[in-house]
């Protein structure tokens, strides 16, 4: 069995920092690469302050807060990850990126260590082919926002062995997460039923069926959901939605998960959602105001 001691985090986005903040908090060492240091240091930022956010709903303590901060630390590049006994990849969904990644890691890993891939929808069979140690290679897809939602989905590449696997699950244990498994098929569980409605929901605001606040208010309260469909789209980001709609389109090679053209047109606009302050609602402001 691996002994995961130190876990390496790829990518700094809301993922990535949850992913570090989680692992801290459960006692990992752990090292976050990024393409700049700045981008580290600002996801470092966004955890202090989640972790502020945990202490005042007594969640954790002051303590547990500087202990795990402590044991986050910047890596510069991907040769400072050789020391990692599980390495997580949460850059952006884009598979050309994550190859890259995978072949310049490639040769600063321990032949023992597990890579994981956060992908919300990209095939873990196909990435794994290109780390040169298939066996070792598992999806580890975390939910958003990665403290408070209790979901992991572990999904096995072809080639993924027992030992990866259950290393996998005994660290998703650690983090008091639960975990779920999928088979490996374009955008796995969660995101295979869960995009397709945001898609639709867009649709929806496309064809002028309803505004945005008309869909989201109608599913809030008239479906139970915790969140509106578009407020959710922003909150996952919508160049993420797009990228995972498009791997099921091609993937599936049916017509019905054709993205919508107004999803497309925000992400061309750089509009993405929260993380840029902008996407079907703008949040430059005090209260979220509808773009549509
Ligand atoms: P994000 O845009 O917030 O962050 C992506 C990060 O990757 C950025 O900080 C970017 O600088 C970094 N990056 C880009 N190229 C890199 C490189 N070559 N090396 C290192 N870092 C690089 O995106 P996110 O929402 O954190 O998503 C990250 C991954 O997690 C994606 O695969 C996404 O599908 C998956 N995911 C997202 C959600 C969600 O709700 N947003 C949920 C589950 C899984």
């Amino acid at each position: 069995m691996v002994d995961i001691r130190t876990v390496g985090v790829i990518g700094a986005g809301q993922m990535g920092a949850g992913i570090a903040h989680v692992s801290a908090l459960a006692g990992y060492d752990v090292l976050v690469n990024d393409v700049s240091v700045e981008r580290v240091e600002s996801a470092l930022a966004t955890i202090n302050g989640n972790m502020a956010r945990q202490i005042a709903k007594g969640a954790i303590s002051d303590v547990d807060r500087k202990t795990a901060l402590k044991r986050i630390t910047p890596a510069k590049n991907l040769e400072a990850l050789s020391s990692c006994d599980l390495v997580i990849e949460a850059a952006a969904e884009s598979e050309p990126l994550k190859r890259q990644i995978f072949e310049n890691l490639k040769p600063h890993l321990k032949p023992e260590a597990v890579v994981g891939s956060n992908t919300s929808s990209i095939s873990i069979t196909r990435l794994a082919a290109i780390t040169g140690n298939p066996e070792r290679f598992i999806g580890i897809h975390f939910m958003n926002p990665v403290p408070v939602m209790q979901l992991v989905e572990l999904i096995r590449g072809i080639a993924t062995n027992d030992e990866t696997f259950e290393a996998a699950r005994e660290f998703c244990g650690k983090l008091g997460k639960t975990v779920t498994v999928a088979e490996d098929f374009p955008a796995f569980i969660v995101n295979r039923i869960l995009l397709p409605m945001i898609n639709e929901a867009i649709y929806t605001l496309y064809e002028g069926v309803g505004s945005v606040d008309a869909i989201d208010t109608a599913m809030r309260l008239g479906a139970n959901h915790p969140m509106g469909p578009l407020q959710l789209a922003d909150f996952i980001g919508l160049d993420t939605c797009l990228s995972i709609m498009q791997v099921l389109y091609e993937g599936l090679a049916d017509s019905k998960y054709r993205p919508c053209p107004l999803l497309v047109k925000y992400v061309e606009a750089g509009w993405v959602g929260k993380k840029v302050k902008r996407g079907f609602y703008d949040y430059r402001g005090e209260k979220p105001v509808p773009t549509r």
